[in-house]
């Protein structure tokens, strides 16, 4: 599981747009304009579309149980 993020063009900086999706579930998504997010890097609002967004995976290690 991710986070889809753009980058703020005022700040650079990346913002989560408050979507989680996995590989698959981006990778399906639409190419179509997103409702703009409030942006906590600059305080404004950005629209998106998935061609601005990434998806940020937190390289987290699972434990698997084996049973
Ligand atoms: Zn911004």
């Amino acid at each position: 599981m991710g986070a889809i993020m753009i980058r703020c063009p005022a700040t650079n900086e990346l913002i989560p747009v408050g979507i989680d999706a996995d590989r698959d579930t981006f990778a399906g998504l639409p190419d179509v304009k997103a409702a703009p997010v409030h942006c906590p890097a600059c305080g404004g609002k950005h629209a998106w579309s998935k061609k601005d967004a990434i998806l940020e995976q937190t390289m987290r290690i699972r434990s698997r149980s084996y049973d």
